[in-house]
């Protein structure tokens, strides 16, 4: 360019040339508006006329420079243009002015270098609030994450407790079946030991246990008791001429009346095939062969014809052996007189018979 091209002339001494080439320049620039330019050019321009001797020259050519500053961004060319005067001046023995330019100088050089340091104090001022926002963030992050974290851990532990609780509900409710049922169950074992399930009566074992204990309350109340063994008549040719289902039916039969005969406080079980036990609380063995003879007509009457019964009585006492061998005793009786009957056959006639 013409201002390179200027210094290259101000090397080699032409200075005339060199001015020329200046002059030119700035008549160029002038055009541009660059003050960066303009305030350039008029330096070189000054350090021409300084070299050549022309110190008025040198310093208007400044003062010109120094009048393209313009705002806080050209400060450092200003003070350039300060500094070089002021050497100028120095050099034209210009010291009182050149004392005043240096003063000025550093004023500048102080309010430049605090312009800097404020600069620099606002960077970092800011630099520091950048900062700490980004480690407020942060925290904010993982104050965030570890929210999250202790949600995730309460839901977690609310489905364990769900799940727990569920499954501790369907263990009490399989538990409740499994007692209900086992109750059940334990109730049908017991009614199938206690009870025969063809007539519905007590079964022989049943029918002993209470035997025992009515004979222990009897024996307390000092009460009369009376038991019979009653006995259907030639079963087996009710089986052999009817089939052993009609046997059952008649069973059956007779359970039901027999039930619909006594009092409900009398007691009555199958003791074996067709052999029944009737036990009679607070009734004389004179009442007891009265009772057993209704049962005997009411079989009689109600079923067919052939079907007949009969029945031996006997009181009960303390020896359970004697009075089933009484009664037993009465029952054969009965067959022998021609069966369809009762007899009664009292523990004070063993004696008799021994
Ligand atoms: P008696 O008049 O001397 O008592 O003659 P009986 O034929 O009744 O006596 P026996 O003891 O000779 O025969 C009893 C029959 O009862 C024999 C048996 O097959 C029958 N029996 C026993 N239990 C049952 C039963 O549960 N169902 C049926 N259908 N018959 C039975
Ligand atoms: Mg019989
Ligand atoms: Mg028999």
């Amino acid at each position: 360019t013409l201002k390179e091209l200027a210094l290259v002339q101000l090397a080699a001494n032409d200075i005339a040339k060199a001015r020329q080439t200046l002059t030119d320049s700035i008549a160029l620039f002038e055009q541009t508006q660059n003050p960066y330019m303009m305030l350039n050019t008029h330096l070189i321009l000054a350090d021409i006329e300084s070299t050549d001797g022309r110190p008025e020259q040198a310093i208007q050519a400044i003062d010109t420079a120094i009048s393209y500053v313009t705002g806080e961004s050209m400060q450092q060319q200003r003070l350039s243009a300060l500094s070089l005067k002021a050497k100028v001046l120095a050099e034209a023995n210009m010291f009182e002015q050149a004392y005043q330019v240096l003063l000025e100088t550093k004023q500048l050089e102080r309010t430049i270098r605090e312009k800097k340091n404020e600069i620099e104090f606002q960077r970092l001022q800011t630099e520091y609030e950048v900062e700490k926002q980004k480690v407020a963030n942060s925290l904010l992050l993982t104050k965030n994450q570890q929210q999250q974290v202790e949600l995730d851990a309460k839901s977690r532990s609310r489905t364990l407790w769900i799940i727990t609780a569920s499954l501790s509900a369907i263990l009490c409710a399989l538990m409740i079946i499994m007692v209900v049922t086992n109750r059940r169950h334990q109730k049908h074992l017991e009614k199938l030991a206690n009870y025969d399930p063809l007539t519905g009566l007590m079964s022989r074992r049943f029918t002993l246990e209470n035997l025992e204990k009515l004979l222990a309350l009897s024996r307390r109340h000092n009460d009369v008791v009376s038991i019979a063994i009653v006995d259907l008549d030639h079963f087996k040719k009710i089986n052999d001429v009817y089939g052993h289902a009609c046997g059952d039916a008649v069973l059956r039969e007779f359970g039901e009346r027999a039930m619909n005969s006594f009092r409900e406080s009398d007691l009555i079980g199958r003791i074996g095939g067709e052999e029944f036990a009737v036990i009679l609380p607070h009734t004389t063995t004179e009442d007891a062969d009265y009772v057993l003879n209704r049962l005997r007509i009411a079989v009689n009457i109600e079923l067919d014809t052939v079907v007949t019964v009969s029945a031996g009585i006997t009181n009960l006492t303390g020896d359970p052996t004697l009075n089933y061998k009484c009664a037993d005793l009465a029952l054969y009786e009965a067959k022998a007189a021609g069966r369809d009957s009762v007899c009664l056959f009292l523990d004070t006639e063993v004696s008799e018979i021994a």
